[in-house]
């Protein structure tokens, strides 16, 4: 029998339609909710990654179950939607998983929103009326064969299924991470699609196997609980700037001013001396920038971290928003680097948002400056109250790629073995980051009449060499080794801050850091600090603690592990 071609010619016309709908739905959406700078449409990328699939598709389904796959696909990316509208994340597998066990929480917060979310339910709709007229439409033609045969139809078939249901068992046997966390960049389909997968293969079986789902596993009752936070204001509209700058990689150990031999941190040194700097040894909340910074941003550390972060009840930039500030979000880490970490921020909370140009790279590796926050800092207002986090690259690995040679401390010579080399390299990005800092505190200072309160510390520390061990990730005490810095203003209520910076103890959490800035930003602080606990908990690579944990205590002036 002859192929039909006017039924092939009109698969083809409603396989480019359904695919340009399915890509320019998702794109509209997430730009009618103003989410497109954080959330980039590759759209060629989405378009012919989504036309093969439907080819795929259609070659071995009948047109009404085609039509029934592009409405699962659109379902999913209408779901995707309508979390983004709220939370201005991706659905995380741990969204899922709290959906199910707090099912009455989340359907009130729905309904308290419904404002938020009347753009994706808007879309959603215009969406399935398109849907249904075209199916409608096309159910009174006749159906056309698909173009594959017999055998190798259905085989095609049962492949389809087959790799759609396989990341499940694969991510519960091996612990692959497909879907763990969303990029920004991927179609929201897809990224539903990988949640779901994660949720079903690992995060479901490991509640179930710890029995998390009753509120009370193993990792909660071994874990530290830090104090929690009052978010009742304190101070309506302060007119103040809160500055949280943000470091990269940068551990206690090598730094002047913790007593370090080299004169690393200079300017550092010459503000505190000023009177204008004071500084604690802090504990990071993970060993690893995907898990530490997400912690940071929504106010959290411990065990119970992943659930905080997905309800993103204390997120940073949505108390400041609420409190009379502009909110900003300037980072010179690639829209690579944070793929899995601008998801964990409220987006819809933040004004002005920028990251590093992914094209400016040498080998895959950002070639940007943490001198260019300075130039990115003179695009904002200075004149209103501004919460800004900066965040650098600061002394990132590979460590010659994080200052500009002529700023260099120690000269690197050939004959230096390859661990001084690496050293070297590093407390030459310290030096550079201390003139950056400074450099930024005092230009910001230079422009606005406000009182400016800045806060530092480091997303980890970072190992060289410490047990023959290099890096972050590693679940080693000196990995979680931070300096936590406050540049207090003259303002006079600055000395309440002062006062409560003062009263800390020897080190403090990433929790602190975090609870500190919300009170500069006005909200009261529950007086539970200092920390009475001095056992601390430190996450793993894995934000949901499924990549281990340990406790660290001070001991000298350092973090050692606590036996478990
Ligand atoms: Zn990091």
């Amino acid at each position: 029998m002859l192929p039909n071609y006017q039924n092939f010619r009109r698969d083809f016309l409603i396989i480019f339609v359904a695919a340009f709908f399915l890509v320019f739905s998702d794109f509209l959406a997430i730009l009618w909710m103003g989410l497109i700078s954080k959330f980039p449409r590759p759209l060629i990328q989405h378009l012919l990654q989504t036309l093969g699939f439907l080819f795929l598709l259609r070659s071995v389904f009948t047109r009404q179950i085609f039509f029934i796959w592009l409405l699962v696909l659109f379902f999913f990316s209408f779901l995707q939607w309508i979390c983004l509208s709220y939370y201005g994340s991706y659905l995380s597998p741990m969204m899922i998983f709290l959906f199910f066990r707090d099912f009455r929480e989340v359907i009130e917060s729905g309904n308290s929103a419904g404002a938020q979310l009347i753009k994706p339910f808007l879309m959603g709709a215009i969406g399935l009326i398109i849907w249904n007229y075209s199916y409608l439409r096309n159910k009174v033609l006749p159906d056309s064969h698909p173009w594959l045969k017999g055998k190798i139809q259905s085989s095609v078939r049962a492949l389809i299924l087959f790799s759609i249901l396989y990341p499940i068992p694969r991510t519960y046997l091996t612990g692959h991470t497909f879907g763990k966390q969303a990029k920004v960049q991927e179609l929201s389909s897809v990224n539903f699609y990988g949640a779901t997968s994660y949720f079903l293969g690992k995060i479901l079986p490991a509640k179930i196997s710890s029995s998390l789902w009753a509120h009370s596993s193993e990792l909660s009752q071994g874990g530290s609980h830090p104090p929690s936070v009052s978010l009742l204001v304190g101070e309506t509209h302060p007119q103040r700037h809160v500055i949280f700058i943000l470091g990269e990689s940068l551990g206690l150990r090598h730094l002047q001013l913790f007593g370090y031999d080299y004169e690393t941190t200079p300017e550092l040194l010459s503000l505190h001396k000023q009177n204008m700097l004071m500084f604690r040894r802090g504990v990071s909340g993970g060993v690893s920038t995907d898990v530490s910074i997400p912690m940071l941003i929504q106010a959290t550390h411990g065990p119970e971290a992943s659930t905080q972060v997905a309800t993103q009840e204390h997120c940073l930039f949505k108390l400041a928003k609420r409190n009379g500030f502009q909110t900003a979000f300037i980072s010179v880490q690639t829209q690579e680097n944070l793929q899995h970490i601008i998801n964990f921020f409220c987006n819809t909370e933040l004004d002005y948002f920028t990251v590093g140009d992914n094209s400016k790279t040498i080998h895959g590796e950002s070639a940007i400056l943490d001198e260019e926050l300075l130039n990115e800092a003179q695009k904002l207002s200075w004149d209103k109250p501004q919460f800004v986090l900066f965040h650098q690259r600061g002394s990132h690995s590979p460590y010659e790629m994080r200052y500009p040679p002529s700023e260099a401390l120690r000269t690197v010579e050939k004959t230096d073995s390859w661990v001084t080399q690496n050293i070297k390299h590093y407390d030459n990005s310290i030096k550079y980051t201390d003139k950056n800092i400074a450099k930024l505190i005092s230009w910001i200072r230079s422009q606005t009449k406000l009182p400016v309160e800045v806060v530092f510390t480091s997303d980890h520390g970072e190992l060289l060499g410490e047990d023959q061990q290099w890096g972050h990730v590693i679940l080693h005490p000196v990995a979680a080794e931070v300096p936590v810095l406050y540049s207090p203003s003259n303002a006079p209520e600055a000395f309440h801050f002062r006062e409560i910076f003062s009263q800390q103890g020897e080190w403090v959490s990433h929790q602190f850091v975090s609870h500190f800035l919300i009170h500069l930003m006005g909200y009261n602080l529950l007086s539970e600090y200092p920390e009475e606990n001095k056992n601390y908990f430190v996450m793993g690579a894995d934000l949901d603690g499924l990549g281990g944990f340990m406790h660290v205590t001070p001991q000298g002036h350092g973090l050692v592990r606590v036996k478990e």
